[in-house]
């Protein structure tokens, strides 16, 4: 069949035509950069089965891009470097602190006593980014925080059950979220937004990473009773929550059979384990995906004086003891007393931020 040369102009012509369209009708997709993004404007509890299906379709549908090994190798990179503030990768980096969902769990009693000195410090430089979850109406917090405050409705006790009620609820809130990563902080805990997000950035976009401090120098190894019928044994590392630790939305919305809707709070009643342990539970024991141990991230069960000063300011976590353990506290020179500053998360955040309002030099 002959084709003449007008009859091809033509086909080329329709041609581009559609071509630009279909380029047209992708960009919004393309600029969100998540295609799930558009459901959750509306979206409540009702409509959110049906949202989690379709996060789950997309993440069980689309090439993962990146293997475990792509992760490992970023973050050998990472730690040859030395993660520290003068890597460029924070500035040069495609991550923003909006790209982080940041959970801090808290209860009634430590509204004051804990949560105000976040507040003072670094929350205030990642207010929009920060939900607190706690487990009573606080009308001074709500005040303070608006809707970053959430109140989960958990009983206000340090049992298993209470404390994987919050996490269950910082899950399902951050899968509702746009988010990249999750990251889960105690109220006892300073996080050093810059050197989270200049460590965060060394993992490949879309990559499947757990990161955070394993509270032991061994894995747990616990009787499958999920996936098996509890006869044989399962081996897995998990990071300590009173460090911190963050994950990345692929691999949470692979977590979601195990992790969404309620779900958290029946595996970890199936494993018996607390909430941190549950989530290391998950993602390796189940999931399969290693967990990136990582000497950035502290809490207070290890000897914080022991840190160097001149690091500090790479560290990405910081706590401090509580009143058994007064004394483990890191060591800073600040023109802050221990009176003045008995935690010394002030005189860290004076340290980031030289001129916050308080500091004493400023
Ligand atoms: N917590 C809670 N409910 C409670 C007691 C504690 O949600 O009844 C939270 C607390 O706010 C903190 C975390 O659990 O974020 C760990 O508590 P804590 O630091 O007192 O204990 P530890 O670090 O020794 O486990
Ligand atoms: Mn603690």
């Amino acid at each position: 069949m002959k084709i003449s040369c007008i009859g091809l102009t033509k086909i080329c012509f329709l041609l581009s035509v559609s071509v630009c369209v279909v380029f047209f009708l992708f960009i919004p997709w393309m600029t969100h950069g998540s295609l799930t993004q558009h459901p959750l404007l509306a979206c409540n509890l009702t409509c959110s089965n049906r949202y989690l299906e379709s996060q789950l379709k997309i993440a069980r549908f689309s090439p993962r891009g990146h293997n475990q090994s792509d992760v490992l190798q970023g973050w050998k990179n990472f730690n040859v470097q030395g993660g520290g503030l003068k890597d460029t990768n924070y500035l040069k980096g495609p991550l923003r602190i909006d790209d982080l969902f940041i959970a801090v769990k808290t209860t009634r009693k430590y509204h004051k006593s804990r949560l105000d000195l976040l507040l003072q410090t670094w929350i205030s430089q990642a207010k929009e980014q920060t939900f607190i979850f706690t487990d009573w109406e606080d009308q001074e917090l709500r005040q303070k925080a608006g809707n970053q405050m959430v109140n989960t409705n958990c009983s206000a006790v340090h049992t298993r059950q209470a404390l994987c009620c919050k996490m269950a609820v910082e899950y399902d809130k951050f899968v509702l979220s746009s988010k990249k990563w999750f990251c889960h902080l105690d109220d006892d805990n300073y996080l050093n937004l810059r050197a989270l997000l200049n460590l965060l950035s060394a993992f490949p976009s879309n990559a499947d990473v757990y990161v955070g401090r394993p509270s032991l120098d061994h894995p747990v190894e616990t009787l499958d009773r999920v996936k098996g019928d509890g006869s044989s044994s399962l081996k897995f590392w998990f990071a300590t929550g009173g460090a911190g630790f963050c994950f990345s939305r692929g691999l949470a919305l692979k977590m979601s059979p195990w992790a969404s809707m309620g779900n958290f709070i029946s595996t970890a009643e199936k494993v018996r384990l607390p909430d941190d342990c549950t989530i290391g539970y998950i993602i390796e024991g189940m999931l399969e995906v290693k967990m990136q141990h990582s000497h950035l991230f502290h809490s207070h069960l290890e000897n914080l004086q022991r840190l160097q000063q001149n690091s500090l300011l790479q560290q990405v976590t910081l706590s401090y003891g509580g009143p058994k353990n007064r004394r483990n506290i890191v060591r800073i020179d600040g023109s802050l007393t221990l009176e003045q500053d008995p935690t010394r998360f002030k005189s860290f955040h004076c340290l980031l931020y030289p001129d916050t309002r308080w500091c004493p030099d400023k």
